[in-house]
């Protein structure tokens, strides 16, 4: 069977922000993707969008703690915020972190919903549960991907899904998980579909 068309296809780079005045005008449609460092983000991002190294490329020495904003052809927006809770991160530049992704999740016009990537087997972290409480005090659609899935088995990665969903289900979070990993390819089309339903 065919592979159906890739949706995210044809991204591309378009600026790394340090402050939410140098995104792009506040007009059209864009997701974020958030989580916490190391916890796949870059990969899912690639593997979305189909390009091996985009996310990457972005992420030189420098540009790591910055907002990287891609466009698609149709000029939808993904947006990859920094990733949080990483020890080597000063503490000023957390704090200014904090403050602008707090402005940028509050006083964006044309966000349509968050993609927060999550390692499976230590989900959730606390900075989830409060980017998850946040989206639910805002009514942001959120879908949480529970990356590395591969390194679990099916069984143990379905029984952390249950727990993680209901936990956020408990706190009527009302966001949805996909199990995902980016080199089985794991969830990548539901993902995509995910995002494409959070766009349009
Ligand atoms: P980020 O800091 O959240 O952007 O995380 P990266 O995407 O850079 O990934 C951090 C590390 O985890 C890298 O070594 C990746 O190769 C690895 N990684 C990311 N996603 C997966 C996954 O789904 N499965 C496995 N096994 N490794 C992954």
């Amino acid at each position: 069977m065919a592979e159906p068309a890739n949706p995210l296809r044809g991204a591309r780079f378009v600026l790394a922000a340090h402050e939410i005045r140098q995104l792009p005008t506040d007009a059209g449609a864009e997701v974020a993707f958030a989580g916490a460092s190391n916890a796949g983000k870059s990969s899912a991002l690639n593997a979305l969008v189909g390009h091996a190294a985009l996310a990457r490329t972005s992420k030189t020495p420098g540009r790591t703690q910055q907002i990287v904003v891609f466009e698609l052809p149709d000029g939808h927006r993904l947006i990859d915020l920094p990733g949080y809770g990483y020890a080597k991160v000063p503490e000023a530049l957390r704090e200014h972190w904090r403050v602008a992704i707090d402005a940028y999740l509050h006083e964006r016009r044309s966000l349509r919903g968050l993609v927060l990537i999550a390692d499976l087997r230590h989900a959730l972290k606390p900075y989830d549960r409060q980017m998850l409480r946040f989206c639910a005090d805002i009514e942001l659609p959120c879908v949480v991907l529970l990356s590395k899935a591969d390194k679990l088995s099916r069984a143990q990665a379905l029984t952390a899904q249950r727990k993680v969903q209901g936990e956020m289900d408990k706190a009527h979070w009302n966001a949805r998980t996909i199990l995902f990993s980016a080199p089985a390819g794991t969830g990548v089309e539901e993902a995509r579909a995910a995002a494409m339903d959070l766009l349009l």
